[in-house]
C-alpha cells in the first residue's frame, strides 16, 4: 500500500501539497525562490566586520549567489560564544545588499526584534533552536516578510510541518524550509544531513526548500558533498557559510569554506544544477499523479 500523506500529515492541511495545486514560489526582490531557479545563498556565519562582509558579499555574488547570509544575532551553544553585533551587523548587511544587489537573509530570535530586523532584511531567518517559538514565529509571520524556517535539530518532519503551518496561519504564505541536519547517535559530522527528509518534504509540501549542507556537515571538507546531495534530492536551494578567512572566523570557522573552496563547489554544481532547471524545477510523483488524474 502506498503510504498516504495527506493523512499522515493530516494536522498540518495547508503545508501539504493537495490543499494547493500550485508550487509555493516566494518572491524576493528581482528573483524568486521555489520556481525555475536554483537559488544559492552565501556568506559568514556571523556579520563580523565591514571588510569581511563586503568582500564576502562580492565574492560570492560574482561566484552565482543571489543572497547574502549573515548573522547579526546568534544563537550559540555556548553562552560565552560571541552572539553577534546586533544593530550595527544589520546595518552592514543592508549596507552590502546595495553595493551588491544581493538580497540579504539573516536570523531573527526574539520576537521584540522582529521589527528591527525585517527593516533591514529580505528574508527572516528562523534558526534551528527557534522552530518551535510559537510566539516568534507567530510576530515574525505578521512582519509579512518573506521566512526562512529551520528545521530544528530535534524535529521530526511532523514537527517540523506544524512550525511551517502556525507560519501560513498567521497570514504569511512566503515560507521556504531548509534541512540543516538532525541529531542522531553519530557524532563525527556536527549533524545527520537528512537528504530523504527533503526528497519528503518536496514530495508532501508546495513550500519550496533548500538545503543548508554546512549545518548538517559541520567539517568544511564535506560541504560539497552535501550540496550535490541536496541538489540530488530535489531542493530548490542551498544555504552555505562562506569566510574570506574561514580559521579566523568568529562563528563555525570549521564549516566555512574559503572564497575559493566556494567557487569550485559553485562550478561544481553547475551541470547538477542545469540537469534539475531542465527538468522544469522537479515534478515530483504525486504532482504527476494529480495532474494525470485530471487528464
Ligand atoms: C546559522 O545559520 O548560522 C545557524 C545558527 O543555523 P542553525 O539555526 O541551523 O543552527
Ligand atoms: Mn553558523
Amino acid at each position: 500500500m502506498r503510504e498516504n500523506w495527506q493523512e499522515r500529515f493530516a494536522e498540518t492541511p495547508d503545508v501539504l501539497l493537495g490543499a494547493q495545486r500550485q508550487r509555493t514560489i516566494v518572491p524576493v526582490l528581482d528573483f524568486a525562490v521555489g520556481g525555475n531557479e536554483f537559488v544559492t545563498m552565501a556568506g559568514p556565519c556571523s556579520v563580523e566586520t565591514e571588510r569581511q562582509l563586503m568582500a564576502t558579499a562580492y565574492h560570492v555574488r560574482n561566484a552565482g549567489a543571489r543572497v547574502l547570509r549573515g548573522g547579526a544575532f546568534k544563537p550559540r551553544t555556548s553562552p560565552y560564544a560571541f552572539h553577534g553585533l546586533g544593530l550595527e551587523g544589520l546595518k552592514l548587511l543592508a549596507k552590502a545588499r546595495e553595493a551588491t544587489g544581493l538580497a540579504v537573509v539573516t536570523e531573527v530570535m526574539s520576537e521584540c526584534d522582529v521589527e528591527m530586523v525585517a527593516e533591514y532584511a529580505d528574508i527572516l531567518q528562523i534558526g534551528s533552536r527557534s522552530m518551535e517559538n510559537y510566539t516568534l514565529l507567530e510576530v515574525a509571520a505578521r512582519s509579512g516578510r518573506p521566512i526562512l524556517l529551520k528545521r530544528g535539530m530535534m524535529a521530526t518532519i511532523a514537527d517540523y510541518l506544524r512550525s511551517a503551518q502556525v507560519l501560513l496561519n498567521n497570514g504569511n504564505p512566503h515560507v521556504i524550509l531548509c534541512e540543516r541536519g538532525i541529531r542522531t547517535f553519530e557524532t563525527a559530522m556536527r549533524n545527520t544531513f537528512d537528504a530523504a527528509g527533503i526528497a519528503l518534504l518536496k514530495e508532501v509540501t508546495h513550500l519550496p526548500v533548500i538545503a543548508d549542507p554546512s549545518h548538517a556537515a559541520g567539517h568544511r571538507d564535506l560541504v560539497p558533498a552535501l550540496a550535490r546531495i541536496g541538489v540530488a534530492a530535489g531542493a530548490d536551494g542551498l544555504i552555505v557559510e562562506v569566510h574570506p578567512d574561514p580559521d579566523k572566523a568568529w562563528s563555525d570557522g570549521e564549516q566555512s569554506l574559503d572564497f575559493a573552496e566556494f567557487e569550485a563547489m559553485m562550478a561544481d554544481l553547475a551541470p547538477w544544477i542545469a540537469l534539475r532547471e531542465d527538468s522544469g524545477g522537479q515534478r515530483h510523483t504525486a504532482e504527476a499523479r494529480a495532474l494525470e488524474a485530471v487528464g
